[in-house]
């Protein structure tokens, strides 16, 4: 019998996924996306207007995600930001999906970070230039174990704050987004095709800061517990 497989000519890149709370299956991740300044008091702390202007995405890389609990102080950066985030995992996808089905589409929620070495993306900024080097860089997105909707159900409100070294930086709640989860969805859906195994990270509340090595940050969010990362 010939091998169906693909020849590859180099080693194939490990597939990204990620635990699952209570089962050994584990969630691949097929794309990243993340919207900006989804909270009005995080909008307002960074100098923008927080009224409902359409929202805005960019994309960290399936394999910036870091389950790790160590967030290694990346290079050329000396102010990198800790940003609390629910994570939103999909079990489906399609394009042009209407809002009232979009939460059909999802599979779970983690506990994340969208850490940002904020000079470079200041920088970026200022030139008008893409973002991805102040986002996109290596285990830039610590995230927890996913935990299904079967068992925590959906997730529209609830506490989520951000701790470091116990003092507390973030602290909002989910009912804040000034888009909610599945308007999210709906939105991306018109603009790209979303599948399974996308991953959307939905935006930080306000206290947003600068972390250092030896830093120990703790993330919660209401229903999925909390989230131990160290920087080193
Ligand atoms: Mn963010």
């Amino acid at each position: 019998m010939e091998d169906a497989r693909p020849k590859l000519a180099i080693q194939a890149p490990p597939i990204v996924a990620l635990p699952i709370v209570g089962t050994d299956a584990l969630f691949p991740v097929r794309r990243v996306y993340c919207i900006g300044r989804n909270y009005a008091a995080h909008a307002i702390e960074m100098g923008h207007d927080p009224n409902r202007e359409p929202p805005f995405f960019f994309q960290k890389n399936p394999d910036n995600l870091n389950p790790s609990q160590e967030f290694p102080y990346p290079p050329k950066s000396s102010d990198v930001h800790h940003e609390v985030e629910l994570a939103v995992m999909l079990r489906a996808g399609g394009r042009d999906i209407p809002v009232e089905k979009a939460q059909d589409c999802i599979f779970g929620y983690a506990l994340s970070l969208d850490m940002t070495r904020r000079d470079l993306q200041s920088e970026q900024k200022k030139a008008g230039r893409p973002w991805e080097i102040g986002k996109a860089f290596e285990a830039s997105a610590p995230v927890g174990p996913v935990h299904p909707v079967s068992e925590v159900g959906l997730l529209n409100e609830g506490r989520i704050s951000l701790t470091v070294n116990g003092e507390l930086r973030q602290d909002g709640d989910l009912n804040q987004m000034i888009w909610k989860v599945p308007e999210q969805i709906a939105y991306l859906s018109a603009y790209y095709e979303l599948a399974p195994g996308d991953v959307i990270l939905s935006g930080t509340p306000a206290g947003v800061g600068p972390v250092g090595r030896g830093d120990e940050m703790e993330l919660a969010i209401d229903g999925l517990g909390t989230l131990a990362v160290k920087v080193v």
